[in-house]
């Protein structure tokens, strides 16, 4: 079956066929709509009163036909929304543009809300007057909920809570585009914890997982809030420094460095001294993007391995 089917096909359905039903039979429609639980539908007149109230509409906001019906519209916003004015904004639009759609908060019960996706529509009488509005409501807050939780699956790493490596990589190019567009100074530091592999072996696996989460918390806490730190994978982690020149960058990752050093890692086994090696570099017309400034990063790394670990080195041409 086709709404508005332009083939002409027969058995296409007649819109005219529902306006019949509403004339012949309004109690019929309205019933209806009344039985509908997953959506709000309610109608709202000029003066921004609400008229009628279905069971979904019920249902979503807690409130019942007679807290609701010949009040005002405003009545179903939560404190924030009446502050903004959004009831008559959103009034105002529908009137004017004939139609309204968009998500924001609802009130539920008196000290509860919910993500509303609401859309008005203007009624018109069979003279077309403006006779009032239709509005659709539909609850989105477990969807948005369980789209919030997917995105951070996706961009977080679970062990350490840093961002992983592909939203890292995401973010980091970003900021790069940005300060290239107003040429600011920028580095990069990629960080590796020394003979990782020796806690692992001789501590456990579950040790050598408090290890990193120690690292992350350390990072977490040392960066400024422009930077953007990430873990790379294994007990590899990287940071981008906006607005940081190779000086700067070095003396703040050798900040970092110390306090890794002076922090032992608090395991069952008892305090754990760890140490990182790190490897900076910074954004040139010769490295401009991303996947270069890393590259030298981590040849700068492997040079703070082979001299000897648990220091700074960095990347010169
Ligand atoms: P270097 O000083 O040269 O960096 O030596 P290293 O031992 O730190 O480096 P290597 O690359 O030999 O070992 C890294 C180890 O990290 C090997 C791997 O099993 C371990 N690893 C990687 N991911 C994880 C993780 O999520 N948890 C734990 N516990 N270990 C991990
Ligand atoms: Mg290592
Ligand atoms: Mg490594």
């Amino acid at each position: 079956m086709t709404l508005g089917d332009e083939t002409g096909d027969a058995r296409a359905v007649d819109p005219r066929r529902f306006t019949d039903m509403l004339a012949e039979s309004p109690l019929a429609y309205a019933a209806m709509v009344e039985s509908v639980t997953g959506f709000g539908i309610y109608l709202i007149d000029v003066r921004g009163n609400v008229l009628t109230w279905n069971h979904g509409a019920e249902l979503q906001t807690g409130l019942k036909h007679d807290e609701v019906v010949r009040r005002p519209y405003a009545n179903l916003f939560d404190d924030a929304g009446r502050a903004a004015d959004l009831p008559s904004q959103i009034l105002g639009f529908a009137k004017y543009h004939g139609h309204y759609s968009d998500e924001h908060w609802r009130r539920r019960g008196d000290d509860e809300r919910f993500q509303a996706l609401a859309t008005l529509d203007v009624v018109r009488d069979r003279k077309g007057e403006h006779t009032g509005f239709v509005e659709v409501v539909r609850d989105i807050t477990a969807d948005r909920k369980r789209e919030a939780a997917l995105y951070s699956q996706a961009t977080t790493d679970t062990l350490t809570g840093l961002a992983n490596r592909g939203h890292f990589m995401e973010v980091a190019q970003q900021e790069i585009n940005r300060i290239r567009h107003y040429g600011d100074p920028l580095s990069v530091a990629v960080l590796d914890i020394d003979h990782f592999k020796s806690i692992n072996d001789t501590y456990g696996h579950q040790v050598g997982d408090i290890a990193l989460k120690h690292v992350a918390d350390i990072l977490r806490q040392a960066v400024r809030p422009i930077d953007i730190i990430g873990r790379l994978g294994g007990e590899e982690f990287a940071i981008v420094m906006p607005r940081a020149n190779t000086q700067p960058a070095i003396e703040f990752c050798n900040r970092i460095r110390i306090a890794l050093y002076g922090a032992p890692v608090d395991s069952p086994m008892g305090p754990l001294k760890i140490s990182v090696s790190i490897g900076v570099a910074t954004r040139s017309s010769e490295a401009p993007d991303l996947p270069s400034l890393l590259e030298r990063a981590d040849k700068a790394l492997c040079k703070a391995k082979r001299n000897g670990r648990n220091r700074v080195e960095t990347w010169l041409s």
